[in-house]
């Protein structure tokens, strides 16, 4: 039998959390010949919920599931994890300013980054969820000297199902027929979902789309605020479909995905103008094993997505400004 694999979620009580452990031992995320160790990190409030869940997870009978492990505390969460996936973070409240739930975040994540430094397996591939996932991924990398920045990965996998979802549906393709859309720049309102280089059936997908006004109109706004169209249905924010989204990236990442375009938010190399150190979101494909590689000689962007690629880009400089102050030296 395989070696189980050590995952470490934080914010394992919270509705992102619930969706997403009962996927990972049920072998969705790593397969159905894999066995997994859970290792759920919470607050000290969210200790009594979690419980629940454990005994939910319990009485699934997953064959997969090897241990579970509940803890508020970091190091022992992130102990021998290979895989990290940290959902947890704060919500933003009534009235809350911007820079105070970059602050917030930015202490959440900082601890986090320490403690997975110290205490996680050295070759540990760390997925961002908990908003704004890119420079929370920022922060805990800066805390964390020993890993490499591209260990750690900032979530834009879900923005990337939304828009060949909503691609599918102009079209009357199936979604598996949409490839290559790429999600530039940050996990917010800002990010750039691009078509430039997607096809449908193979075929280039503004062409079967036809109606540029569509494009730039509808299907781009209508990605960037996705979440907040869930919200205003159902009453509470996304859940299962996060958790999904998380569950195919790290799939991806670690089973390999071919030649398929997948975007993830991943430190800038300098390319595209973007400056280095920031967690910007491009396209990779996956070889497997925790090995991802951005893709690389795409054409120079078009007028259009130039001022795209920068408006999002200006955001996650901002951001880093907000939470500069933190960051060690
Ligand atoms: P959720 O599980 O719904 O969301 C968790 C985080 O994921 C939020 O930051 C949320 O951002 C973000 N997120 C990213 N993508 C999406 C998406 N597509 N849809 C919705 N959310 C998205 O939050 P809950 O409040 O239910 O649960 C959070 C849990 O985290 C609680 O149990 C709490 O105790 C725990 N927690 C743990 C901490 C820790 O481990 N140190 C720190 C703080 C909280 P957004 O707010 O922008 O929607």
């Amino acid at each position: 039998e395989k070696k189980p694999i050590n995952v470490a979620v934080t914010g394992a009580a919270g509705a992102i959390g619930y969706a997403l452990l009962m996927r990972i031992a049920s072998g969705d995320m790593l397969g159905p010949n894999q066995p997994v160790n859970l290792q759920l990190i919470e607050t000290e409030p969210g200790m009594k919920p979690l419980s629940g869940v454990t005994m939910e997870l319990a009485d699934c009978a997953f064959p997969l599931l090897r241990s579970v492990q509940s803890t508020t505390d970091l190091e022992a969460g992130f102990g021998d994890a290979g895989l990290a996936i940290l959902v947890g973070a704060r919500p933003r409240s009534k009235g809350m300013e911007r820079g105070d739930l970059l602050t917030a975040n930015a202490s959440i994540f900082a601890a986090q980054g320490a403690a997975l430094n110290a205490a996680a397996a050295r070759d540990v591939s760390v997925l961002v969820v908990g908003n704004p996932a890119n420079t929370n991924a920022l922060v805990a990398s800066a805390n964390a000297p020993d890993l490499s920045p591209a260990q750690f990965m900032a979530m834009t996998r879900l923005d990337q199902s939304r828009a060949a979802a909503a691609v599918a549906a102009k079209t009357g393709a199936h979604v598996r027929d949409v490839e290559r859309v790429v999600i530039w720049g940050n996990h917010s309102a800002t990010q750039y979902p691009d078509l430039t280089h997607a096809t449908v059936r193979g075929q280039p997908a503004l062409k079967a789309i036809g109606d540029d006004a569509w494009v730039k109109k509808t299907f781009i706004p209508d990605v960037q605020k996705r979440g907040a169209a869930i919200i205003d249905a159902r009453g509470a924010s996304s859940a299962a479909s996060a958790a999904s989204a998380a569950v195919d990236h790290m799939r991806d990442l670690v089973v390999g995905a071919g030649d398929a375009w997948l975007s993830m938010g991943i430190p800038s190399d300098g390319s595209y103008g973007v400056e280095e150190g920031l967690w910007y979101s491009v396209p990779v494909t996956c070889a497997g094993k925790g090995v991802y590689q951005r893709v690389g000689g795409l054409p120079k962007p078009d007028d259009f997505s130039a001022s795209m690629m920068d408006a999002t880009r200006k955001e996650l400089l901002s951001e880093r400004d907000g939470v500069r102050h933190l960051l060690p030296k």
